[in-house]
């Protein structure tokens, strides 16, 4: 008995304790890190076949003291459980609009290339998610056209009338919408053709594991046809190697983004990164 009590001690306590520690611990100091100016926007390139930028996605970096630089997997789920996401998600817009007018100041004569921001429900689904759009982009005096929302497929099972209306009315405005993750979840095609979205992101689990003439290169070529009649754009994730770039070209994918262009980087490196281009 003592023995199986030390067991079960053993088995339910000091991992559910610390995970529960570290999580009110990451909560706490994230209370704190809008204020203490702590998160970063970081920047990687979406490219066509010819290693051309076409597109760029801004994504969270968040700096801790003490802990160096966290990753989105560590904090968005808590900041989502706790609400905190929607301080956080502002933030992000906030700052990818200011982003967007210091590019077009740098960059006079180009064509500032669409910024692409990650929304999550829970924000998109704030009252006030549509004014606070519209308000960032008249701060900096954007059109709507810069910027494209990426939303996953979760959003369109949610509450399709709400979603529809809010997505109408930021499409109105020149935004454009992606679906992230596409291929994970389960959104009914007719909503690809009910809403205003423009870019389906293939989700890297389907390019991490491609190889020819497997499922994923099925599933692939079901996107892009799917994509091409219903004329929307397609961007594959994650892709790493030559070979996934090559078989993305041969199956008709060409709008690539990942380590195998450039890793995400912050905006100093990636404003070089676009100079040495020639965009
Ligand atoms: P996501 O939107 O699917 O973003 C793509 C993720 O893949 C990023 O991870 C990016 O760094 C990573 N990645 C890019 N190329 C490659 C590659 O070639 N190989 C591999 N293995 N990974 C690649 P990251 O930056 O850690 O972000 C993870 C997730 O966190 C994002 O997935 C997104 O869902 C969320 N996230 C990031 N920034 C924000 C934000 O500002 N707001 C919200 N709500 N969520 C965000
Ligand atoms: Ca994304
Ligand atoms: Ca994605
Ligand atoms: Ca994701």
């Amino acid at each position: 008995v003592k023995e199986r009590g030390r067991n079960g001690l053993a088995f339910y306590q000091p991992g559910m304790l610390d995970a529960v520690r570290t999580r009110l611990s990451i909560e706490n100091a994230l209370r704190h890190a809008l204020e203490e100016d702590e998160f970063e926007l970081v920047f990687q390139p979406q490219v066509d076949s010819d290693s051309r930028p076409v597109g760029v996605e801004a994504l969270l970096r968040w700096n801790r003291p003490g802990y160096g630089r966290v990753m989105p997997a560590e904090f968005i789920p808590v900041a989502e459980d706790s609400g905190l996401i929607l301080p956080v998600g502002n933030w992000v817009l906030r700052t990818a609009c200011a982003t967007l007018s210091r590019w077009r100041h740098l960059m006079p004569g180009n064509p500032t290339l669409p910024l692409s921001v990650n929304v999550s429900p829970r924000q998109f689904f704030q009252a006030d998610f549509v004014p606070h759009v519209l308000d960032c982009l008249g701060t900096y005096g954007l059109s709507g056209n810069h910027l494209e929302l990426e939303l996953t497929e979760s959003v369109l099972l949610d509450d399709i009338v709400e979603t529809r209306s809010k997505m109408r009315e930021l499409a109105g405005h020149g935004i454009r919408f992606a679906l992230d993750d596409f291929g994970t979840g389960y959104s009914s095609l007719r909503y690809l053709q009910q809403l205003p979205i423009t870019t389906l992101k293939i989700d890297q689990s389907f390019v991490r594991e491609l190889r020819t003439n497997d499922d994923n290169t099925a599933i692939i070529r079901s996107i892009l046809s799917v994509a091409q009649h219903l004329g929307l754009k397609v961007v594959a994730e994650g892709v790493e190697t030559d070979a996934q770039a090559r078989l993305l070209d041969d199956l008709g994918c060409r709008i690539h983004q990942g380590y195998r262009y450039s890793v995400p980087i912050g905006e100093r490196e990636f404003l070089a990164w676009i100079g040495s281009r020639g965009a």
